[in-house]
């Protein structure tokens, strides 16, 4: 699942192409890729996407609509009169055809982008398809009020890379079982998943299934540094590619070439050259070396 560095990339690529296009027109080609707000489809035609932000593993992309009274602010969000709330979940992607491009395999929504109010790019006209092979993925298109009290958004916990090592060492600890859960846990941090949490663990020298409750605040600083650091590191790689990962102009990451325990199960480990164990932690595949990561 595309988890921070990943939907960061998408974000990124996604607005050079998009920001400033007129939405014209939206084709709905598989019902449950549309969560919410059926009803303001129509609304959506006319207006114009303003930013791609993202927000935990959510992209979203903020529209403005000329005839609309005040927007209200969506915390942590830019300003916008209507939002797309993308969850690209397993398989979701991005892509920007020409005019009258057909329908894919998976393409799941068609958003027909009209002409773009950016003096660089005036005339461009397109078709961003939203594909998803599994269909885990969803579009939910949300008024401001609705989006501000949305539980599964104001649930999220702080972006790990927004605040600092003391706020994410607080974070973690905010809850029991083991730190393997507690990075996986939107609640506490967002947009963390498997790679980054398996990766930060390793650098960090925690065993994954460790308890919360028996590190220490330095080891638990540690491993918001080493968090901070993969991300940090693969957010500059334009994330990791593994499964049908593509950013949204097509290209790989290559973060993947940097992991020295995610996927690596029964390989050496790349420090110490001990064989790399696999278990299950939090009920997720988990991959990490008995001997560099101790248990306390
Ligand atoms: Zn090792």
């Amino acid at each position: 699942m595309p988890e921070l560095p990943e939907v960061e990339t998408i974000a990124r690529t996604l607005a050079l192409q998009i920001v400033g296009s007129a939405i014209t027109s939206v084709h709905v080609l598989h019902s449950a890729s549309l969560a919410a707000g059926a009803a303001l489809l129509p609304a959506l035609a006319g207006s114009r996407i303003a930013r791609v932000a993202r927000r935990g593993k959510l992209l979203v992309l903020c529209l403005e609509h000329d005839a609309d009274a005040v927007p209200v602010l969506v915390p942590g969000l830019p300003k916008a009169s209507l939002y797309l709330v993308f969850h690209l979940k397993m398989t979701g992607s991005f892509f920007v055809h020409p005019p009258e491009t057909a329908a894919l395999k998976h393409t799941r929504l068609i958003f027909d982008l009209g002409e773009n109010s950016r003096p660089e790019k005036p005339t461009t006209r397109g078709r961003l398809f939203f594909d998803d092979i599994r269909t885990f993925g969803y579009c939910r298109v949300m008024l401001p009020n609705d989006f501000a009290l949305w539980g599964f958004f104001t649930s999220l916990g702080p972006e790990p890379l927004s605040v600092g090592n003391e706020d994410i060492a607080q974070a973690l600890k905010r809850g029991g079982g083991n730190i393997k859960a507690a990075l996986l846990d939107q609640r506490r941090l967002a947009g963390i998943g498997n790679i980054y949490a398996d990766e930060s663990l390793f650098q960090a020298k925690i065993a994954p299934q460790t308890k919360i409750s028996a590190l220490s605040r330095n080891a638990l600083l540690r491993l918001a540094v080493s968090l901070r650091a993969v991300l940090e590191q693969a957010v500059r790689e334009c994330g990791s590619s593994i499964r049908n990962y593509r950013d949204a102009a097509g290209n790989a990451g290559s973060f993947q070439n940097s992991f020295m325990v995610y996927g690596r199960k029964g390989e050496k480990c790349r420090i110490c050259g001990t064989t790399l164990l696999g278990s299950k932690v939090a009920g997720r595949t988990t991959v990490h070396c008995p001997r560099c990561q101790k248990l306390p």
